[in-house]
């Protein structure tokens, strides 16, 4: 077979529903393979991704995820990732650990940009400079005191101390480990700060050698960029190696012969709430019609409020709000659900409804209609492509890699024709085709497992005081000497942090000219005109057929007392039926006649002016020929929403109140962003009303409220609707967001 720089054709197909060639190439020398994706689109996306199963919770795979980031050969820099933050055109730059990969993608709209990103990274996973230094600063060290006592230290270590305090998270971990036990889904590939502290620098460097080789690479490039210089461009930099056998298969998990129950708990007050996750590990491995079948099956089930599973869960009211719920594709599949916000002592509760509601499924059937807007949903999510501000071909990479990284076809998951269509035969020839999927893959399977995640108002001290103990014992079998180097070293670390690098290092970096930015900025054409006494705006650009319309109400007409409601108030419009049909009707008329509705707040200041603007839009899409009924649909929305429906709106607020306690962890530093910038002008203190603590704050007295019987909250939402401004401005056919760009989140 020929060669083109040392590449080997393997394969191409086009895929005409993403407007694609696809080719798939190996590197002769190294056997790294390669998916190039060819098309018109000017976000150019480059990803380089290694399967890096870890055999313990010490974190290397994360922990090296930062520090191959912190300089290479070509750029001996400290942070060139930082650099390229600040002086590049990315669209995308990051870098990511998952269970079994790490992946490293970077995308640009101007060429020469992307070409220097890809540069820069892949002399970053190739090339590091990781030395004792690097694991220290980004895993672990010791630090001394002033008192003399040892702490640990260190970004990872750091990072890591923070995403376990989110009980969602340690549930979310606790979940996998209980369904794969025997395989490097056990442990976490994130690091447990109780494990970090065993990662020793002759591991760290060994698994950059075993696993960070070319042998072991899936490279992607996406775009409209020239795809023989994707080959030579690689080439270039993988000629220097040569193959190696890596071993970084995933084991598969043996399926369990009964079901399986563990408790975890996590840092929390005595009378804080628990969490319950179900879960199946699938017993077949799905090929590219089951995975979209699962797709739908999910969105049918759980994916809307009046999905039955979902639906079940909330009006059972044994908990605020549902786990993270869906199927999942790891070296095996799964299926999990759950309730979070719940009394320990009805964890089995939750799990005989989930168990019971499925059989009633199979038994009874799904409403067709459910079915019917489910597949709609997926379908137009498929057809329209639209990732928002992430890269498409980023989003297209990681689909490839659910079946490439386990050497499966990368094909399979991006081409959705056929299997799509074999699916819709399918459902016609046999209408009951989900539940069959339900009773063989979930009820007849016993690879079970349940795991009920309690809090525990003792834990956090007995952790620390584990980790004082280990310190102190530490320190005990240290000599001065000893002790003394640990303070230099702390010192020079200290030290090498805070010295910039000098001018002729930063200039390694590539960078770009003014003569390689385009000159002109790009507008989006904008047509203003007046239709019954609203302003309308439309945007005549390409959408791929797709008519998208913001129908926007001005919070200005507000009390502004009434901001916290508004959130409530959007969903409430969309979630809570009309005057013709119920809350399950209404969602399944959505889903069937359009690509979704949804409703979003905008608070911004104004250009060139004092003051803020502040909007709730009813964001909605469909196709021209669904044109007719997205617009009956707002509305009924508008004119009858049922917001007189008191078990309905107390649902919300504890969904959204268990939501909001979720996100205040992971998102602390930007609770603690929106709140601080709230003092300064009323655009964001209108956001913070609406979105940041003050709504928690706010939801938390409702929920109380709410179970007093929830008197004294009805007569808010009314108002709101009252007080609506009427008619509303609106914004139509154009982008995903036509009018004054969300700011996106610091
Ligand atoms: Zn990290």
């Amino acid at each position: 077979m020929g060669q083109t720089h040392g590449f080997e054709l393997v394969r191409e197909q086009d895929i005409p529903e993403l407007n694609t060639r696809a080719r798939i190439y190996r590197h002769v020398a190294t056997g790294a393979e390669l998916l190039s994706l060819e098309n018109d689109d000017e976000n150019k996306v480059f990803g380089i991704t290694f399967r890096t199963p870890p055999s313990d919770s010490t974190g290397v795979a994360h922990i090296l995820e930062h520090a191959v980031l912190c300089g290479s050969a070509k750029y001996p820099m400290k942070d060139p990732f930082k650099q390229l933050l600040k002086g590049s055109l990315q669209t995308f730059l990051n870098a990511m650990t998952y269970p079994d990969k790490t992946a490293y993608p970077v995308a640009s709209t101007n060429l020469k940009d992307f070409y220097n990103l890809v540069d820069v990274y892949l002399d970053a996973v190739l090339h590091p400079r990781i030395t004792p230094d690097t694991l220290m600063q980004e895993g672990w060290h010791y630090e001394v005191g002033e008192d003399g006592e040892l702490t640990y230290k260190g970004v990872v270590f750091n990072e890591m101390k923070g995403a376990n305090a989110s009980p969602d998270r340690v549930l979310y971990q606790a979940t996998q480990n209980a369904l794969f036990p025997d395989t490097t889904y056990a442990v976490d590939s994130g690091g447990n700060p109780s494990n970090i502290p065993d990662l020793t620098y002759e591991q760290f460097k060994r698994f950059h050698e075993d696993f960070y080789h070319p042998s072991n690479a899936r490279i992607f490039f996406y775009g409209d960029d020239p795809p023989e210089e994707r080959l030579r461009l690689l080439n270039s930099v993988l000629s220097s190696f040569s193959r190696k056998e890596v071993d970084s298969s995933i084991g598969l998990q043996t399926p369990f012969a009964e079901p399986r129950y563990t408790e975890r708990t996590y840092p929390g007050s005595q009378d804080a709430k628990a969490m319950v996750s179900i879960s199946w590990m699938l017993q077949e491995q799905p090929d590219a019609e089951l995975a979209l079948a699962l797709d739908i099956l999910e969105h049918a089930l759980v994916g809307t409020n009046a999905a039955p599973l979902r639906k079940a869960l909330i009006d059972s009211g044994l908990g605020e709000n549902l786990t993270t719920s869906g199927f999942g594709l790891l070296r095996q599949a799964y299926f999990t659900t759950g309730l979070k916000g719940i009394r320990p002592e009805d964890a089995p509760k939750v799990e005989a409804l989930v168990i019971e509601t499925l059989e009633r499924l199979v038994r009874e059937g799904i409403d067709p209609q459910t079915i019917e807007a489910a597949l709609n949903t997926v379908e137009f999510q498929l057809r329209e492509n639209n990732t928002g501000s992430y890269p498409r071909g980023l989003s297209l990479m990681l689909r490839a890699l659910s079946t490439w990284l386990y050497d499966g076809d990368p094909l399979e998951p991006l081409a959705f024709e056929a299997p799509l269509a074999a699916i819709k035969r399918r459902l016609q020839e046999n209408p009951r085709y989900f539940e069959g999927l339900i009773q063989r893959l979930i009820l007849d399977n016993p690879h079970r497992s349940t795991v009920l995640l309690r809090p525990d108002p003792g834990q956090a001290e007995r952790e620390a005081e584990a980790e004082r103990a280990r310190l102190a014992k530490a320190r005990e079998s240290m000599t001065p000497e000893q002790i003394e180097e640990i303070r230099r070293t702390a010192e020079r670390l200290k030290q090498i942090q805070d010295t910039p690098d000098p001018p002729e290092v930063i200039a390694k970096l590539p960078t770009l000219t003014r003569a390689d930015l385009e000159p002109k900025i790009k507008t989006i054409p904008i047509e203003v005109g007046e239709e019954a006494g609203a302003r309308v705006l439309y945007h005549d650009i390409f959408t791929n057929g797709i008519v998208y319309l913001d129908l926007g109400m001005n919070l200005r007409a507000l009390p502004p007392e009434l901001l916290p409601y508004v959130t409530i108030f959007g969903r409430a419009l969309l979630e809570t039926g009309t005057a013709k049909e119920d809350m399950v009707q209404l969602t399944q008329r959505i889903g069937r006649n359009t690509g979704g509705i949804t409703a979003t707040t905008l608070a911004s200041a104004l250009r060139g002016r004092s003051g803020a603007t502040s909007w709730l839009f009813l964001r909605a899409k469909a196709t021209p020929a669904q044109g007719a009924e997205m617009l009956a649909i707002l509305d009924d929305v508008l004119k009858t929403a049922r917001l007189d429906n008191r078990e309905r709106f107390r649902q919300l607020v504890l969904e959204e109140k268990a939501a909001r306690e979720a996100g205040l962890v992971p998102g602390g530093h930007q609770v603690v962003n929106t709140r601080l910038r709230a003092q300064l002008n009323e655009a964001d203190w209108a956001a913070e009303q609406i979105g940041g603590l003050s709504y928690l704050q706010f939801l938390r007295r409702l929920a109380q409220a709410g179970g007093e019987g929830g008197r004294g909250v009805q007569g808010a939402p009314e108002g709101n609707r009252a007080r609506r401004p009427n008619p509303p401005a609106r914004a139509a056919k154009g982008p995903a967001e036509p009018e004054g760009r969300r700011r996106s989140p610091p």
